[in-house]
Parts: C-alpha cells; structure tokens; sequence
C-alpha cells in the first residue's frame, strides 16, 4: 500500500517541453519553450543598444503574450535585414524586448524579465 506515483520519464519531458515562458513582473504568460528558437546559429544573443545598455535577448518564434508598440524601423537593428518594433507585455506594459521581421519575422525577448 502506498506506493508512490512513479514519475513517467516522457511525460515529465513533455511538460518541460511545454513548460510556459512568463513576464517577470506579472506573471502572464509570454510564450512557451517549445517556441524558443535559433537565429543564426544562436538562441541567446547580447547586444548595445545606442544608449550603450547591454541586453541579453533569447530567440522565439512567437510570443503571443506581447503587444507591438512602434512602427518597424530599420535604424541600428542587430540583425541586418530585419526591422524591429518595440514589443511589451500585453498586461502590465513592461518592455519585454523586440519583433524582428523580414521574409520571417521572431522575438527577441529580453532574457532577465522572463522568468
Ligand atoms: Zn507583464
């Protein structure tokens, strides 16, 4: 009697798999693992902006969680070809990072307000 729930090795694969991206302020889900992706080799990339602030921002191809704020600019982007447009958190309006589009577009979301 009593044994313990064994664990299911592919279930617990699948949730982390699964397992939801939120904003770090408020908690609303941004995206999800699944849709992390890489953009030139790389998932994770760093970068200046003008003002000299340094972010970390980490590759998605969706993040339905975030509302676009500006018009797409082409000025400094970090990936050449790709405008990008400001993105925030679709609750509390925090910066989450950026929408980069060309023939494909992806987010580059700023890896410290994810949680
Ligand atoms: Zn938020």
């Amino acid at each position: 009697m009593g044994r313990p729930p064994t664990a299911h090795p592919g279930d617990s694969s699948k949730k982390r798999e699964n397992e939801a991206i939120l904003c770090a302020v408020c908690g609303t889900e941004i995206t999800r693992r699944q849709q992390a992706t890489t953009v030139n080799g790389r998932h994770e990339h760093a970068f200046f902006n003008p003002a000299g602030i340094a972010f970390e921002i980490r590759c998605f191809r969706a993040a339905p969680g975030t509302t676009p704020r500006s018009a797409p600019s082409a000025e400094f982007t970090w990936f050449p070809g790709y405008r990008w447009q400001i993105v925030l958190c679709a609750v509390c309006h925090t910066h989450l990072g950026w929408l980069f589009s060309n023939d494909d577009s992806f987010y580059g979301l700023i890896a410290t307000r994810l949680t």
